[in-house]
Order: C-alpha cells, then sequence, then structure tokens
C-alpha cells in the first residue's frame, strides 16, 4: 500500500473513521434561502463513495444573528432537522461520515441585527455588530448547544464549532476584537471562555459518542490576533471542554497574507498544527494547500497531524482517496488552487463549482451525469489540445466516441503551457497530467504537431474546433517595432527581455507576465519553498508576534526588472482579477515594485520607448521592450472550410468566444457538449 498511514482508520473510542481524510467545510450555495438538500446529499454522497473519511459540510448558524446574510443557512429549530437527513442517509448508505458546521459569523454577519464582544466593525463589512450583554453571550451558548442537538437528531456523526477565519468565537478569543472589561475579555483565560462554554455545553448536549470537531485559529495572521502561548492554551482548555478532535484554521477573513491561493505553497501552514500536536493528546487536522496524496502521506508520517484536511481537492475529484488507495494517483484531478469556480462563485453568491471537475456540484444534472454511453458511436475529429479540446475528447471518448485529437504543438495544453510558467501557477502542470493520463485511458488517438488541414476532417462524422485564440495586436503607432513583444513570446518562446519593460493590458495576463517578469527564478522549487514564502508575506513561523505578523517586515526578494503596467480604463488595476486572489495578484506586485498606470493612451512605440499620455500629460516610458497583453481574438478559420464542405463543425472554448477566455468556460462548455454528442 503506497499511502498507508493516509488510509489507516482513526479509532476515537466510541466510533472509527476509515481514514485520515477530513473533507473541510465549504459553502457550496445550495444551503441558503431555497436550500437545496438534495442536491447537497448526492454532492455529499459522491464524495463518501469516492472513501473519504469524513466530512464537515457548509456553515449552519446556530441563531439568526448568527447568519452570514439574511436567510443564509442556519440550524436552530427542529421543523429544520427533517431536510438534513437527506445528507446524513445518503452519506451513511455510502459507508461515510459527516458533520455539520455550526459558524456563527458575528461581525463577518450581512447584516444589522449582528453580534459581537465589541461594538468593532469589522473592514471587510459596513455592518457594525451590537456588543452583547453578559445575558446575551449566554443565550448565544445556549443555542450553539441547541444547533448540535438538532444535528444529531439529524443523523449526523458529529459537529465542527467554527472557531477560526475570524468569526463570531475568534472575534471573543482575539484582542483585535474583544475589548470586554468582563469575565468574557482581558485575560487569556477570559478570552478563552465562550469556546470553552460552548464546547462543554454542546457536549452536554450531544452525549459522549458525538464527534465534536474544534476549529482553532492557530494563525490569525491579523494584528491584535494571538500569541502562540496563547493558541496552546485554548487548545487545552477546548481539549478539556470536552473536543474530539482539533482542526486548524488560519488567518481571518480580513487578514492580508493569502491562505489558500495558487501561489502559497503547500501544506505551507502545517507548521502550526506540528506544534500544537505536541501539546494535546486528542488528534489534530492539517490543512490549507494539501492537494496531493504523497503530500498527505508525509505530514502524517512525520507526525505533522493525525488527519488531513481538504475541502476543494475534493470538489476536483471525489474519487480522491480511492484513486489513491488503487495506486492511480496519476489519474487524480488536482485542485490547482485557482478558487475561480468555488470560492469566487460563493462570494458572489453563485452556487460554487470546480474549474477542472465542471461535473462538481452539477451531480444530479443531466448532462453531467458521469459518462452515459453514447446512443451511437460516431467518429469525432477534435482540433485544439487546449483546455477545451482536452475536456471535449476524454469525455467524448468515455461515452463511447472514436475520438482524434489534432494538435500542431508538440504538445498538449494549449494557454495552461504559458499558465504554468508564472511564479506561483506551477499547480498547472497537474491539470496537463491529469488530462494526458485521461487520454490514455480513455483511448483518444493524439496527433501532435499535426495542424489539421479542411481535407484531412472531411472523413470525421462531426470535428470540434477548439482552436483556442491568438492574441489582439492593439493599432499603436509603430508596433511593429522590435522592442515589441507579446505575451507569447515572453512566455511561450521565452525570447528576451531586457531589464525595464512596460506591459500594455492589465488583464490576468498583463498580471501575470508582470509576476514572470519581477521574479528572480521560474524554477518550480524556489516558488515553492515555504520558509521563504512566509518571510515574503511577513509571517513570523515562531508566531511570537500577535496573529503571527503584528509588527513582522515583509522581506520582499528585490524585482528583478523595472516594469510598468499599463491600462486604458481609468479604474484601479486588476478590478476584473478573481474576488479571492485579485488582491494577492496585486499585492504580491506591489511588493516588487511594479508601477501601475491607469487612464493610458498610447502615442507610439520608438527607440526611445513607450511614448503614452496620462491624464492630458505625455509621458515617455524608457522601456527595453513592450510586452502586449491587449488580449486575444478567437482563432476560427477552419469553420467556414469545413461548412462550406458540409461538415458539421461545433466551436468550443476561446476559438467561440474569445473575450473573457478562461478556461473555467473552456472546460464546462466542452464537458457539456461532449455530453450531448
Ligand atoms: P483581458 O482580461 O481581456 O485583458 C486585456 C487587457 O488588455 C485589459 O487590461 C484591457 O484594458 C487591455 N486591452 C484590450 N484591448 C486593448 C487594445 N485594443 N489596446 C490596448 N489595450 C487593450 O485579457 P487577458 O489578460 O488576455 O486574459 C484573458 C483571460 O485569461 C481572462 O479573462 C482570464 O479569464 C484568463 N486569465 C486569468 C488569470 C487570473 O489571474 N485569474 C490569469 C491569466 C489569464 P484596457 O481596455 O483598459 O486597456
Ligand atoms: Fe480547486 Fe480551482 Fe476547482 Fe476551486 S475551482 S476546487 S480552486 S481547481
Amino acid at each position: 500500500m503506497k499511502y498507508p498511514r493516509l488510509l489507516e482508520p482513526l479509532d476515537l473510542g466510541f466510533t472509527t473513521i476509515r481514514n485520515r481524510v477530513l473533507m473541510g467545510s465549504m459553502h457550496v450555495g445550495f444551503e441558503d434561502r431555497s436550500a437545496r438538500f438534495d442536491k447537497l446529499a448526492a454532492y455529499f454522497a459522491a464524495r463518501a463513495r469516492g472513501g473519504v473519511g469524513i466530512m464537515v459540510t457548509g456553515g449552519f448558524s446556530p441563531n439568526r444573528e448568527g447568519w452570514l446574510y439574511p436567510f443564509a443557512s442556519k440550524l436552530s429549530s427542529p421543523g429544520e432537522v427533517a431536510p438534513h437527513r437527506a445528507i446524513t442517509l445518503a452519506v451513511h448508505a455510502e459507508g461515510g461520515k459527516i458533520c455539520l458546521q455550526l459558524l456563527h459569523a458575528g461581525r463577518y454577519s450581512y447584516h444589522p441585527l449582528s453580534v459581537s464582544a465589541s461594538a468593532i466593525k469589522s473592514p471587510i463589512n459596513p455592518f457594525k455588530p451590537r456588543a452583547l450583554s453578559e445575558r446575551g453571550i449566554r443565550r448565544q451558548i445556549d443555542d450553539f448547544a441547541n444547533a448540535a442537538a438538532l444535528a444529531r437528531d439529524a443523523g449526523y456523526d458529529g459537529v465542527e464549532i467554527m472557531g477560526s477565519e475570524g468569526y463570531f468565537i475568534n472575534q471573543f478569543t482575539c484582542r483585535r476584537t474583544n475589548r470586554r472589561t468582563d469575565a468574557w475579555g482581558g485575560s487569556v483565560e477570559n478570552r478563552t471562555r465562550l469556546p470553552v462554554e460552548i464546547v462543554e455545553r454542546v457536549r452536554k448536549a450531544v452525549g459522549r459518542d458525538f464527534i465534536v470537531i474544534y476549529r482553532l485559529s492557530m494563525l490569525d495572521l491579523v494584528d491584535g490576533g494571538n500569541t502562540w502561548d496563547e493558541v496552546v492554551y485554548q487548545a487545552k482548555a477546548i481539549e478539556k471542554a470536552g473536543a474530539t478532535i482539533i482542526n486548524t484554521g488560519i488567518g481571518w477573513h480580513e487578514a492580508r497574507v493569502p491562505t489558500i491561493v495558487t501561489s502559497v505553497p503547500r501544506a505551507a501552514f502545517t507548521f502550526v498544527t506540528e506544534r500544537l500536536r505536541k501539546e494535546v493528546r486528542i488528534p489534530v487536522v492539517a490543512t490549507n494547500r494539501i492537494n496531493r496524496p504523497e503530500v498527505a502521506e508525509e505530514l502524517l508520517a512525520r507526525g505533522a497531524c493525525d488527519m488531513v484536511s481538504m475541502a476543494r481537492p475534493l470538489l476536483a475529484d471525489p474519487e480522491f482517496v480511492r484513486k489513491a488507495a488503487s495506486g492511480r494517483e496519476d489519474e487524480i484531478n488536482t485542485c490547482i488552487a485557482c478558487n475561480q469556480a468555488c470560492l469566487d462563485h460563493t462570494f458572489s453568491m453563485k452556487t460554487a463549482s470546480c474549474l477542472v471537475n465542471p461535473r462538481a456540484c452539477r451531480e444530479t444534472e443531466r448532462s453531467f451525469l458521469p459518462a452515459v454511453p453514447a446512443r451511437r458511436s460516431r467518429r469525432l475529429a477534435v482540433v485544439g489540445a487546449g483546455p477545451a479540446g482536452l475536456a471535449f475528447s476524454v469525455e467524448a471518448a468515455r461515452r463511447g466516441h472514436a475520438v482524434t485529437l489534432f494538435e500542431a504543438a508538440p504538445d498538449i495544453g494549449g494557454q495552461f503551457n504559458m499558465a504554468k510558467k508564472i511564479p506561483g501557477k506551477e499547480e498547472f502542470v497537474e491539470t496537463l497530467r491529469y488530462f494526458r493520463r485521461q487520454l490514455e485511458l480513455s483511448g483518444v488517438t493524439v496527433k501532435l504537431g499535426t495542424r489539421a488541414t479542411a481535407d484531412e476532417l472531411l472523413g470525421f462524422d462531426e470535428v470540434v474546433l477548439a482552436t483556442g485564440v491568438t492574441p489582439r495586436m492593439p493599432r499603436i503607432p509603430n508596433i511593429e517595432h522590435p522592442k515589441v513583444l507579446s505575451y507569447v513570446d515572453v512566455l511561450l518562446h521565452e525570447k528576451p527581455v531586457g531589464k525595464t519593460v512596460a506591459i500594455v493590458g492589465a488583464g490576468g495576463i498583463g498580471f501575470d507576465v508582470a509576476t514572470y517578469l519581477t521574479h528572480a527564478t521560474h524554477a518550480h522549487s524556489s516558488t515553492l519553498d515555504a520558509k521563504r514564502w512566509l518571510a515574503e508575506w511577513g509571517v513570523d513561523p515562531e508566531v511570537h508576534a500577535p496573529g503571527g505578523v503584528e509588527g513582522v517586515a515583509r522581506q520582499e526578494s528585490p524585482p528583478t526588472r523595472k516594469v510598468y503596467l499599463l491600462q486604458r480604463k481609468k479604474e484601479s488595476l486588476g478590478k476584473g482579477l478573481g474576488r479571492t486572489s485579485g488582491w494577492v495578484h496585486r499585492a504580491a506586485l506591489k511588493g516588487k515594485g511594479v508601477e501601475m498606470i491607469p487612464g493610458v493612451s498610447y502615442d507610439k512605440v520608438d527607440d526611445a520607448g513607450l511614448h503614452i499620455t496620462v491624464r492630458g500629460a505625455p509621458r515617455v516610458l524608457a522601456v527595453d521592450n513592450v510586452v502586449i497583453c491587449a488580449g486575444q481574438e478567437p482563432l476560427r478559420a477552419l469553420k467556414e472550410q469545413l461548412e462550406q464542405r458540409g461538415v458539421r463543425v461545433r466551436v468550443v472554448g476561446g476559438a467561440d468566444v474569445a473575450a473573457e477566455l478562461d478556461a473555467k468556460r473552456a472546460i464546462l462548455q466542452a464537458t457539456e457538449l461532449a455530453a450531448s454528442a
């Protein structure tokens, strides 16, 4: 067995978890308002079928004050119990276990009834909370105990009490948000009183044979957060109060250190769990950026934790555990930590899914049922092996079609071959590995280095054009100047670039190119060095500093080039980037001294550099190179040629719509099309 520690059962005394994988809590959007428990049941059942040891639902508030927003998920009355049974029955039928997360948002609640330790507004929420009275605090504790008892009635195997990420309980445990002078504030003992009383009351309400996970904020990553000694004090008190397992929480939502985006090195924060494990006797769970079985195995083998939490990796592949157990880890569809279809959706009040696995949270939709065989096997040609062409080929072949995939380049991957070169985006390699393996398994005939012509495609029943895009060249006078390069020249062809560079266009690719050009090395190991990364973001690994960050300076490595990033729009740069990742890109480039200039009009390029006008004032950027990242145009010349010859053609991905070209849409569109092919 390749992953003996990962697959080892965990005996909790009154029950046994079948392996060391905990699926961490994620709000997917079916929990709120017009909740869809049938869809949640199918979603969790798929993960239980895939072998996950234990799962935690998205957060449910124990009362109205703790709602994330009006009519968000809540479990506070017996009338709300019955729908949950669909989930617990479905999970138990697959041999899994599931806990309900109790999440009181406190000052992160988006409504005027919010409450907290003190009346201090969060920087990420317009509503100022009301400071609770002693009676008010007692009522919140009652509500936690009541909700836990209801969860037990609903058939859950346990609850997770959310004590991290800057939510209600965390607001009591840290000086940052707790300015109380009564028994609930001041000393660490007083600040720990709320979680201890909640755990004690929950334990009393549910009995001894029920799992109580406590999610402890081990690293707050905000000024006024806890020091390591305070974290240890809390952990011991919570263990004594009756928790079964301690799960790790990293960073408040308002923290300015990234915790889960793709540029965070794998397992970067597990050092805190490893330290805490030596202080308590109950099992501890490591979390954040653990996305491969070998990473999890190594953590367990070296004693860094007793379990690993993975949330997004199980959205990306519900079969993760089963594949690892049967030695098929090369078949795992690995989460690349892009957040594009999961967290970015959740924060925009859309149902979550997954960029690399559009089936996630669509388990009950007809077009996403696992590979329904085609009524008639047909000969399909796919032109272009970027994300869209790959997704279509694999899905269509799984359904029984004879698929031939043509790719002009010497390798598969399309735009992903550029993305994977960006420091901090190394995970994209995993998606290419996944598709490479799936092409083999599904029997797709792959013709690399072959630019398909219309004549060659005539014998197929249908042709799918996934020919992608070509960079747009804006109409700037003298753009043919030798110092002008496209992003493809820089990233794919690795053409030499001078020390001073202007980037025209500040979309996702402009930001990527700026990152690429300002980093010292593009070798994978250097950007994935967790210690160096923590120092760059100003995190004290000893957590002597409150929250691990207060008073700690960022230790940036110097930029390798002077870069100007430009756009015509007047708004600040990076507004169109991902909701949960855009700020990280902006902060990282600021750290590298990138000068971001909005409201630019481009006048000309010449030997002196790039001539621009900003707010009416002409300016010359004396640069060695100008790199064009001004979006793309679709490439679909074959469409007309084939249609004129009577061939049925479908167009997917960037070849279909180049504007807002992105892999999320490309893979989703291609998967849906293959389901109906
Ligand atoms: P984009 O997001 O459409 O950005 C194009 C940029 O070029 C904009 O800043 C635009 O701003 C500028 N531009 C457009 N037409 C221009 C013209 N004629 N002359 C001068 N400037 C022009 O395109 P992209 O950066 O190529 O990215 C494409 C897609 O890739 C994105 O939509 C995204 O989904 C995906 N992607 C995402 C990420 C990520 O971090 N999430 C990273 C890479 C790629 P102005 O019009 O204001 O000048
Ligand atoms: Fe992971 Fe991206 Fe999928 Fe979210 S959308 S689960 S971050 S691959």
